[in-house]
């Protein structure tokens, strides 16, 4: 993706500016038969609806990018409309789907830090830098990550995959977990692997990692081996759980996630080995 970040506007602003939008958790897209896109405008006025604390996110291909929310009573001009990010996946152009999550985390934590935590004061953006700063005690606020890893864990030639409670019904996936305070990423992969299914990985191996702005998680991949243990699901967490070959897999998530990505180069045998 041609995005390159910025907290600041350029001094010499593009011609038109792209907008990323929010009502709630839904985003405003320009939507003309099939074809969606984010609305463009060459000011943020030429929407027609009233914005909320513009955060500047960056230029991807050389258009600046503004992202901002409304209030939810509001409708869209003409022409647009409010949709889920997440339903967006393959209908807007995929740097814009990026584009557009990386907008939601920021605007959620302008919405959220408009008053210190501290003291309670007004904060001021702390431009060049993603910042809040308190107009009173000076403490700083920065948007929110929530670091989790997701874990492929395989035996020989099986892969472990479970269905979490909390989607009953759904695909069957990869194990995932966020980070405690005090941990390190191959601590969670090994307490959380334990906690859910009761058995014990080694071999912890880092593959890649994905933004997943639902809401504002960072998803750190990571391959394992099954050392020891039988399976004992943790009844508040996961349905069912098991191991599968590749000729017999049960239904899958779609390919937006990591946890997908990590599944199919189980399939294709690129996962690597230590
Ligand atoms: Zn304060």
């Amino acid at each position: 993706m041609s995005f390159e970040p910025a907290a600041l506007p350029p001094e010499r602003p593009s011609e038109r500016r792209l907008l990323i939008v929010y009502r709630e958790r839904d985003l405003m897209v320009r939507a003309r038969g099939t074809a969606v896109t984010l609305p463009s405008a060459a000011t943020s006025g030429e929407l027609g609806v009233a914005l909320d604390g513009e955060q500047y996110l960056g230029r991807l291909a050389g258009v600046d990018c503004y992202a901002s929310h409304v209030p939810a009573e509001i409708d869209p001009p003409a022409e647009h409309e409010f949709v889920g990010l997440r339903s967006l996946w393959t209908r807007l152009p995929e740097d814009e789907f990026w584009l557009a999550g990386r907008g939601y985390q920021i605007v959620e934590w302008d919405r959220t830090h408009r008053y210190c935590g501290r003291c309670g004061a007004p904060t001021e953006n702390a431009v060049p830098e993603r910042a809040k700063r308190c107009s009173a005690c000076g403490l700083s606020s920065f948007p929110r990550l929530s670091p989790a890893v997701i874990v492929c864990v395989t035996r020989g030639n099986e892969i472990l995959l479970a269905q979490g409670t909390r989607f009953p019904g759904a695909f069957y996936s990869v194990l995932a977990g966020f980070v405690e305070p005090g941990e390190s990423l191959e601590e969670t992969v090994a307490r959380e692997i334990k906690e859910e299914v009761g058995i014990e990985v080694e071999n912890i191996r880092y593959y890649g990692s994905q933004p997943w702005p639902f809401p504002h998680s960072l998803m750190i991949g990571f391959s394992a081996d099954y050392k020891s243990g039988e399976l004992v699901l943790d009844p508040e967490e996961i349905a069912a759980a098991d191991w599968y070959t590749r000729d017999a897999l049960p239904e899958l998530p779609p390919h937006l996630s990591i946890a997908r990505t990590l599944i199919d180069a189980y399939i294709e045998g690129s996962l690597g080995s230590p």
